[in-house]
């Protein structure tokens, strides 16, 4: 084998996981090419760590990919390896550093006998066209919210129509075109494929309800034949929730079923009876007529309050610098580490949190490089960050409003009044943000109830995460300063400022414990020397009245002494749903 490295260069890798939603798939990787290998480290040359390789006798065809200048992450210029059933999709920082890339693998390529049982000892020259990335089929997707666009480049989205998806260079702002022939760029969250399975676009379901949410909302109801369906405990499963004034033998006229599926391919599914169809909406369909073995037929769908459109990543495609003069300014919501919070007006329209930065509170340039990245995460149960303002000085960060504030100030006001489901279902909330960061290799550093904050609706969602990293303050930051958060740390985070999705993990449980004691400080009567003791010696916090032995449980699996023994966030979101479902449904 030969080693001498005939190139190497610093280039992005787009990730080949399936969860091609990731908005953190591109990655910086050292790409090291020798005769036989094509090898990729985490790191610089100095010090790095491999994380894959192509032999470089398995490449089928090396092609620049077409673009057209819209690219996902900061190089411009991709090219792809065909290799085996793979392909890595890389993107070079110039048009001369791509070509290089692609005219010295081709020749590796060539170089090398075919492993394939072919007459030419010689491999045949690279197929082409090259397979586009996103092929040439059109794809028909359809709204399910209205989107108002900003900018001239955006494309308005009526709920329920149907656009022609044209590009997706970026995952969160495809472009698309209209049924009028007019193109732009839309949130890419804001609609589903039309053959797809997802039930995001009817009215009868609602992702993330869980058992006592969907009791409550069809007692609230109060209608026969009231519905939803929600995901069911079983992860991949769903379960109708069923509302009769009339049928109910207990006080409770609320019936939940699971939907069924046959072990045939392709699956079928079924409900009280052995009716099969090929998919929910046609099951949901067929029992809006028909009770047939369901306690009443399926009459009227039931949704949550308002169905409040989610929140983009950034107000508009490729938009993370907003301009402070559409900004208007309205009340103080609180001031933090980094300085004065106001809620204010994007527009004249769009109610936003505004963040002024004090001079000297943070790492600016790191931030600002960073916040590219943050704007790129997001989910319904994460705080969004809308922008920044870094032309002038205080530099501002924008993101969405949250009516009630912070959680730990809303769990003070409201002591003695959230019932146990609510405080399980706000720990469920955060479970879920924290599940998506974790699955996207985003660590918090900083979980507790005072960096999450309260919609006007009650749902929970997770801030400034990763904001740690930009603090200039070292009391806050080393952990034996004042004001580090030990309380809320593990051992390997106080000893070694061993930071991982494990100990935000740790984080969690800590703050289940301040939801479920309403807020009340962790080891109150402690100081951090003595918290860091106790703990030390496996002391842990006590169980809060209000936490049965479930909850309880999950919160000593999250303060396991090793990072290795603690769950991850999504075997914990399993934990919540079922302690939230209860007895199983029939
Ligand atoms: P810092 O990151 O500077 O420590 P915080 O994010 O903790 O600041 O914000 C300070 C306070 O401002 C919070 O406790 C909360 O009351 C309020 N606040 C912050 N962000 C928002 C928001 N997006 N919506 C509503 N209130 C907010």
């Amino acid at each position: 084998m030969n080693m001498t490295t005939i190139l190497q260069e610093i280039l992005i890798k787009r990730s080949q996981q399936k969860k091609r939603t990731s908005p953190l798939n591109y990655k910086e990787r050292l790409f090291v090419l020798t005769k036989s290998m094509l090898t990729y480290y985490e790191g610089r040359a100095e010090k790095k760590y491999r994380k894959g390789s192509v032999d470089i006798s398995k490449i089928k065809c090396v092609e620049v990919v077409k673009s057209d200048g819209v690219s996902p992450c900061q190089n411009k210029y991709p090219f792809q390896v065909v290799y085996d059933a793979n392909t890595l999709y890389i993107f070079a920082p110039s048009a001369q550093s791509r070509d290089q890339w692609v005219r010295n693998l081709k020749e590796g390529v060539m170089r090398l006998p075919s492993p394939m049982p072919e007459k030419s000892a010689r491999r045949p020259p690279p197929p082409v066209p090259p397979v586009e990335e996103n092929g040439n089929e059109e794809e028909i997707v359809v709204a399910m919210y209205d989107f108002e666009p900003t900018e001239h480049h955006d494309l308005r989205l009526e709920k329920g129509e149907e656009y022609t998806v044209i590009e997706k260079n970026d995952i969160h702002w495809w472009k698309a075109r209209d049924k009028y022939g007019k193109q732009g760029y839309i949130p890419s969250n804001y609609v589903t494929g039309k053959k797809s399975n997802n039930l995001d676009q009817y009215e009868w379901y609602s992702r993330n309800l869980n058992r006592s949410k969907a009791e409550q909302l069809l007692r609230n109801e109060d209608k026969e034949g009231g519905f939803v369906v929600r995901d069911s405990s079983q992860p991949g499963l769903y379960t109708v929730s069923l509302y009769t004034k009339f049928g109910g033998e207990g006080s409770s006229g609320i019936r939940h079923y699971h939907i069924k599926e046959t072990v045939t391919s392709p699956k079928q599914y079924y409900l009280a009876e052995k009716h099969l169809f090929n998919s929910i909406p046609e099951i949901i369909e067929y029992h809006r007529h028909n009770a047939a073995g369901l306690v009443t037929r399926l009459r009227y769908p039931v949704t949550p309050k308002k169905t409040t459109a989610p929140t983009t990543a950034g107000f508009s495609y490729e938009k993370w610098e907003i301009n402070p003069s559409e900004l208007t300014f309205m009340r103080e919501l609180g001031s933090g580490l980094f300085g004065v919070v106001r809620l204010g007006k994007w527009r004249a329209q769009y109610k936003v949190a505004i963040k002024a930065i004090r001079e000297g509170a943070m790492y600016e340039e790191d931030f600002i490089e960073e916040a590219k990245v943050m704007m790129k995460l997001t989910h319904p149960k994460l705080v969004q960050l809308y922008g920044v303002c870094t032309q002038q000085r205080p530099i501002y960060i924008v993101t969405e409003f949250m009516e009630h504030g912070c959680l730990l100030n809303y769990l003070r006001q409201k002591r003695g009044v959230l019932s146990k489901d609510i405080l399980l279902t706000m720990c469920q909330d955060v479970c879920e943000g924290m599940e998506y960061l974790e699955r996207n290799s985003f660590i918090h550093r900083d979980l507790a109830a005072r960096n999450c904050l309260v919609s006007d609706s009650g749902v929970v969602k997770v801030s400034d995460f990763g904001m740690t990293r930009y603090v200039l303050d070292d009391q806050y930051t080393s952990s034996s300063g004042a004001k580090f958060p030990v309380k809320w740390c593990p051992p390997e985070v106080f000893n070694y400022s061993r930071f991982s999705s494990k100990s935000d993990v740790w984080s969690f449980g800590v703050l289940m414990w301040e939801v479920f004691t309403e807020g009340k400080m962790p080891f109150e009567k402690s100081s951090n020397y003595e918290v860091v003791t106790m703990v030390s010696q496996g002391h842990r916090l006590y169980r809060p009245k209000l936490a049965c032995k479930q909850v309880y449980e999950m919160m000593m699996m999250c303060w396991q002494e090793k990072p290795e023994g603690r769950p991850t966030f999504e075997d914990l979101l399993h934990t919540i749903i079922d302690i939230a479902e209860g007895e199983d449904a029939f």
